[in-house]
């Protein structure tokens, strides 16, 4: 079992203002830049003239494209890609997206970072009016919605719009037609997406702002919870029908699923992070130590925060080997303990005879943590003091991470000291919510922290979403 978080899925989408090569290798250097958002697959859908050719795969980005395949996809005007963790649907290649659909009304493809809480009621309804589903995947619900409204209405984003109605759960979604290219987020604003622009004027939508860079653009601005844009050509239209006065963003995507070098709504994620890691410092003020290492790599910022806070030294506790691949080699149980030292070893020196306080970003299984404080005791630490920068884990998710259950959630079967005994650790703490809140600096309300509190923005779904609906499809 992989023992940290997952974030759902990255997206990316590009309207160039010409067709070229450029728009296929544009997805692909953008979805490089959101593979830490997912990487069981991924896929880019080319838009050449209203033909929609794509390509995706099992694997990361770097393993599914090459030259030859992306020059395949052909010259296009408008391209969307996808990088893909799954939630909901298993992670074979039917699931991979982008998802195309050929249709009476014209070819669309779709993208998709989030987790539909109603999918499983909407495939039984779609399915009892004689819907085929090829996929276990909540993207061909919606993609099949569209597609039936689009019967009805006059537009795709008409059909769009209808759909939206439809569905609850988390969606940033980016659907291109022949046409037009429609990005849109859940008026909850779950997951981020964001709009940027090229040097010479083309549109952009992303997941996260670091992709712009890579293509050569820049941030424009967050896509609002419930807005709906729309780019054909030069024109841009943008639908605030589903927007509210606020939306309640996932504040663990400041604590550990985006890039530190990504703004999300108007917030710098690596500001937050330090932020929270001086928070923690100033919660914990009465801890004696002499040094401070985070853990590689979502604990590193948070870690200087800390130090710089504290006032105790910042030093490297580990190095992170950056080259085991998808397809290592598990090991025998009696190897286990060396293999963990592969993936991550403590530099000795710095921490030999020392007391050290370890910063991580969060405790979920705390199986992961528990190997790391014992490769610091190996190391010769003296003592090692775990500080958390976010809250104990204590709810499900069920709006685009993988945690699904409380029996995965160590908060939910242990206390502190019983935490603390586990991992092996000194002393341990978290930084509390509303120190989180502050950290993070935007109005403290704009969030969801259903995992901290179980307190939810949206009414969660009455079962474990991920379980029913595979048992579901899969038998
Ligand atoms: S429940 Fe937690 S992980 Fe899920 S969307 Fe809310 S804050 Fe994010």
């Amino acid at each position: 079992m992989n023992n940290s978080l997952h974030e759902e899925c990255g997206v990316f989408g590009i309207y160039t203002k010409n067709a070229s090569l450029d728009a296929a290798r544009s997805c692909f250097f953008a979805l490089y830049s959101l593979q830490h958002r997912g990487q069981e697959s991924c896929g880019i859908a080319v838009n050449s003239a209203g033909i929609i050719k794509q390509h995706k795969g099992i694997g990361l980005v770097c393993d599914v494209f090459n030259n030859e395949n992306i020059e395949s996809l052909g010259v296009g005007n408008m391209a969307i890609g996808h990088v893909r963790y799954s939630t909901t649907g298993n992670s074979s290649i039917e699931n991979a997206q982008p998802l195309l659909i050929k249709h009476i009304k014209g070819p669309l493809a779709i993208v998709h970072n989030g987790n539909i809480t109603n999918a499983l009621e909407l495939r039984e309804k779609f399915e009892s009016l004689g819907a085929i589903f090829h996929s276990s995947s909540d993207t061909e619900i919606i993609a099949y919605a569209i597609t039936q409204n689009r019967l009805k209405t006059n537009s795709i984003e008409q059909a769009v719009k209808k759909t939206v109605k439809l569905l609850k759960g988390s969606f940033s979604l980016i659907v291109m037609s022949a046409q037009k290219l429609i990005a849109l987020r859940d008026p909850i604003g779950f997951r981020p997406l964001c709009m940027g622009v090229t040097k010479d004027g083309s549109f952009m939508f992303a997941s996260e702002s670091c992709a712009f860079p890579t293509v050569g653009g820049k941030f424009l601005r967050d896509v609002k919870p419930g807005e709906i844009i729309t780019v054909k050509g030069s024109t841009v239209k943008y639908d605030e029908t589903f927007c509210k006065s606020k939306g309640n963003i996932c504040i663990f995507e400041y604590v550990y699923f985006a890039r530190p070098d990504s703004i999300i709504e108007n917030t710098s994620v690596y500001k937050a992070r330090l932020e929270a890691g001086k928070y923690l410092a100033k919660e914990h003020k009465a801890l004696t130590a002499d040094v401070v290492v985070g853990v590689p790599d979502s604990g590193l910022i948070a870690a200087k925060g800390f130090a710089k806070q504290s006032g105790l030294p910042y030093c490297d506790g580990f190095v992170k080997n950056k080259y085991i691949g998808r397809s290592f080699i598990e090991p025998t149980q009696n190897m286990r303990e060396n293999v963990v030292k592969i993936k991550l070893n403590a530099i000795e020196q710095n921490v030999s005879g020392k007391r050290v306080v370890m910063v991580d970003d969060s405790i979920v299984r705390g199986t992961t943590c528990k190997r790391i404080v014992k490769i610091l005791k190996n190391a010769n630490a003296k003592e090692v003091h775990v500080r958390v920068a976010c809250p104990c884990f204590k709810h499900p998710c069920y709006f685009g991470t993988d945690i699904d259950s409380t029996e995965n959630l160590i908060a939910c079967k242990m206390n502190i000291e019983q935490i603390t005994k586990y991992i092996g650790a000194d002393s341990l703490g978290f930084l509390s919510l509303e120190g989180l809140k502050e950290a993070i600096g935007i109005d403290n309300t704009n969030f969801c922290v259903g995992c901290f509190n179980g307190i939810y923005p949206q009414k969660p779904p009455s079962y474990s979403n991920k379980n029913k609906f595979d048992e579901k499809i899969e038998g």
